[in-house]
């Protein structure tokens, strides 16, 4: 498998259970040549993973997935060498990261109405630095002996519609595309073909709109879409000239995921790159105070 690069990987410091240095580890092992990070909502990793990835000679390639959602369907995007320190961008993390915390007080006052009292303090200490998502939650409720799975705590309290569940904020996709392309980032719409958090596919009118408004590329290549999904999604990004990706979306134990599943050919690495730095100077050329 020579110069291929797993672009999608999540870490504890989002709702991963491994740490910069083991994604970095598995990708060495596996031969791969780089490797991204992907947390949700958060670069914290970033520092971390960029010194395993130098320590065993793999390229890193810094990045953020947002999320986001457009008629209670939520759409992630992937958004690559984005400037941590942009400051539309670090306000967004932030707002989603408080507006978690918010929610997961919700959450487990309609547990405890439940008959599952869950301490929120626990919960928070489960995520550690990481945004406070479910899947945190259910593990708390493993805990605490409610259920005796992920799988279980989803299926019968937490899932979208379920009895403990709370939608969470969320912003357009448009507007979060937007944001990460502001932050000097290649954007790319994660796994369209699966809607992680509920709510189906995203719509080929949707990809219209975002590939209108900048977007790179599109994560065709994902371990949830079976291969009609791949080739049905290849064809839609040929028709938008945007650049197509493999990834694992690897999220440690948490879910049943391989690292380096799926992977992206540095060839491709390079193409999206060039979309930066192609944007960079269209905005330089076209509106010279813009920035
Ligand atoms: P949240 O960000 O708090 O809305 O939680 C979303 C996370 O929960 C996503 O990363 C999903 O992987 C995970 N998730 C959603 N549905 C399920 C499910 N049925 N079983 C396990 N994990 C799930
Ligand atoms: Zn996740
Ligand atoms: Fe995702
Ligand atoms: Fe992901």
């Amino acid at each position: 498998m020579p110069h291929e690069i797993d672009l999608h990987t999540h870490t504890v410091h989002s709702d991963g259970t491994t740490t910069p240095e083991d994604n970095a580890l598995m990708a060495k092992r596996l031969g791969l040549s780089g490797l991204a990070l992907t947390d949700h909502d958060t670069v914290a990793g970033w520092a971390q993973m960029r010194d395993a990835c130098t320590h065993h000679g793999l390229v890193f390639v810094p990045g953020i997935e947002l999320s986001t959602e457009r008629d209670g369907r939520s759409v992630h995007l992937l958004g690559y060498w984005v400037d941590p320190d942009d400051p539309a961008l670090v306000a967004e993390c932030d707002r989603l990261r408080n507006e978690r915390v918010r929610r997961a007080q919700e959450i487990c006052a309609k547990l405890a109405g439940l008959g599952m009292p869950i301490d929120v303090g626990r919960v928070q200490q489960i995520a550690g630095d990481a945004p406070i998502g479910r899947p945190h939650i259910a593990s708390a409720m493993i805990e605490a002996g409610y259920v005796t799975e992920i799988g279980e705590a989803f299926d019968e309290y937490l899932a979208d519609g379920g009895p403990a569940y709370v939608p969470k904020y969320a912003v357009d996709p448009l507007r979060g595309l937007r944001l990460l392309r502001d932050a000097g980032g290649a954007v790319v719409l994660a796994h369209p073909g699966v809607s992680e958090d509920g709510g189906g596919p995203v719509t080929p009118g949707l990809l219209d709109e975002l590939a209108a408004a900048g977007l790179a590329g599109v994560e065709t290549d994902h371990p949830a879409h079976e291969p009609d999904v791949v080739e049905r999604w290849r064809a839609l990004a040929d028709t938008h000239a945007l650049v197509t990706t493999g990834a694992s979306d690897f999220h440690g134990e948490r879910k049943d995921l391989r690292l380096g599943e799926r992977t992206t050919s540095a060839t491709t690495l390079e193409a999206l790159r060039a979309a930066v730095n192609n944007e960079m100077h269209s905005k330089v050329s076209v509106s010279p105070t813009a920035r």
